[in-house]
């Protein structure tokens, strides 16, 4: 970030797959802002409750205590005169996420939104399409396809499941390049394949 504004608050989204390290680069903004020894807050959804109850963590193990929250609106009440506000796993949240980070960099706070930007089938998840386009920064997180090295931008599901939401673990998904990633690869699938049967099928022919 080469100049940010003074006298405003404004709104950065870090948007990407699973394992591209999203939520690190979350903890990272927020612990810059702490050393700063300015005020921070940071959210998450109550769907997200793997390594604890009250902290962020990002796959690495890296932690940050959060407060955790079932709807967007209590952000308003609970931001209170915290200068910074993260809030990680924010396409689990209701549309009103995007208002709430508006009221709140608009009352001059800083607001770090983290998130997925897509959902497995490669749709965009939740408030994230809408917070990238009021969003003043941007960034764009990208992982390794688990099959070939390349920069990977999707969730590769590996379970047979039609829930939007399946809480993401290391044995469930895999970040998956464009080539390598396939929308139906978990749907009855018997057993893991290295990719999908649809895309196996392709590559065949
Ligand atoms: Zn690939």
């Amino acid at each position: 970030m080469i100049r940010t504004p003074t006298n405003t608050g404004w709104i950065e989204v870090i948007a990407g797959c699973m394992f591209s390290g999203k939520t690190e680069e979350l903890i990272r903004r927020v612990r810059r802002a702490q050393y700063g020894r300015q005020p921070v807050v940071v959210f998450k959804p109550r769907i997200d409750d793997r390594y604890s109850l009250d902290s962020v963590g990002s796959h690495s193990g890296t932690k940050l205590l959060c407060v955790q929250i079932d709807r967007a609106a209590e952000i308003r009440e609970l931001a209170g005169a915290a200068q910074v506000v993260g809030i990680d796993e924010a396409q689990f949240l209701e549309d009103e996420l995007v208002e709430v980070c508006e009221d709140l960099a608009n009352a001059g706070k800083r607001v770090i939104v983290a998130g997925l930007d897509l959902d497995y089938k490669g749709n965009p998840f939740g408030p994230m399409p809408m917070l990238l386009c009021r969003a003043e920064y941007i960034q764009k997180a990208l992982a390794v396809c688990v099959i070939c090295g390349n920069p990977a931008d999707r969730s590769q599901r590996l379970v047979a499941s039609k829930d939007t939401v399946l809480v993401g673990e290391a044995d469930s998904y895999e970040a998956r390049c464009r080539l390598h990633w396939d929308p139906e690869g978990a749907e009855g699938q018997q057993q893991r394949l290295p990719f999908g049967p649809n895309l196996a099928e392709r590559l065949s022919k």
